[in-house]
């Protein structure tokens, strides 16, 4: 088979969305990979990753094949809708297994797990904080798919170069719906708030290309050695306990300590609402960049070390 690069506009089975799409197929044969991004509408450094790799990469040092998904709720994107698909204004990564006569997310979510979660050996979701969300580099491998399918995703994990590893119990996204379907899968976080930004490009493209040659997809001679992570088992998800103005007391990425507070939500009127203190020492994952916060949204996450 001749080396091959082709680019699609995919349509979606039974909706009017498009998904782009860039398939790379080398001269050898060999597994599939397929890296995903633009799940959420505003994370902005894996769709601008994948579309750099898109033209960079070079199909006659391709083994296999490697599937670029450049951004799965293209509409949403272009639209700079809030993290949800805007034709129902659901979560996409809430929606698996999906549903081919549901809505426009749930058929988008079927058509997904049907023409790429069925047809990959791995998947690598690209991600970064929300809208208004800072967060410091992480991922999330597979908790609760089956062992095999868990150690798998553990090593993807470990040929990549973000500090923290989290292991995850989620099984309606993506990336874990993946891991439910028996395919090992990752979801790399890096950079946020709606921003464009260098770094956190750079970084998702680092990795990116760490595992396709780790993981024998690229095949031109770039050693790939191990870096240093630190794994969290535990982590603990915070939404607002009250509406108001949110301060918060650290940075995503510091250090904290079982009892220290890490922000307060006050009113308008400067009176003190409620105080979020860690439940244990460990570090800041993510958490909420903007001023005002209603109750009930994601408020700050932290990992257990
Ligand atoms: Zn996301």
């Amino acid at each position: 088979m001749k080396a091959a690069k082709s680019q699609t506009m995919l349509p979606v089975a039974g909706t009017d969305m498009l998904l782009p799409v860039t398939e790379l197929t080398g001269e050898k044969k060999g597994e599939t990979i397929t890296l995903s991004a633009g799940v959420h509408s505003r994370e902005y450094a894996g769709v601008q990753a994948l579309t750099e790799l898109a033209q960079e990469l070079d199909p006659r040092q391709v083994r296999g094949t490697i599937r670029l998904l450049h951004c799965c709720n293209y509409e949403g994107f272009l639209r700079r809708s809030a993290d949800v698909v805007p034709q129902d204004g659901k979560n996409l990564n809430r929606e698996f297994p999906g549903d081919p006569g549901g809505t426009p997310a749930q058929r988008l979510a079927a058509f997904l797990e049907q023409e790429f979660i069925e047809r990959t050996d791995y998947l690598v979701d690209f991600h970064s904080g929300g809208f208004c969300e800072s967060l410091t580099p992480h991922l999330y491998f597979h908790g609760t798919a089956a062992p095999e399918v868990r150690a798998v995703s553990r090593r993807m994990a470990e040929l990549t170069t973000v500090p923290y590893l989290v292991e995850s119990s989620a099984e309606n996204g993506f990336y874990s719906w993946a891991g439910q379907r028996g395919v090992p899968a990752i979801l790399l976080e890096r950079g946020g708030c709606g921003l464009v930004e260098p770094g956190a490009i750079e970084g998702h493209k680092r990795d990116a290309l760490r595992l396709l040659r780790g993981l024998g997809f690229l095949e031109d001679g770039e050693p790939v050695s191990s870096a240093a992570h630190q794994v969290i088992t535990t982590a603990f998800y915070v939404d607002a306990p009250e509406s108001g103005c949110w301060y918060p007391a650290k940075a995503a990425g510091d250090f904290i300590r079982e009892g220290e507070m890490l922000g307060e939500i006050r009113n308008l009127f400067g009176k003190v609402l409620c105080r979020v203190t860690a439940k244990a020492s460990g570090v800041i994952l993510y958490q909420t960049a903007s001023l005002g916060i209603e109750k009930g949204a994601s408020l700050v996450a932290y990992g257990k070390l």
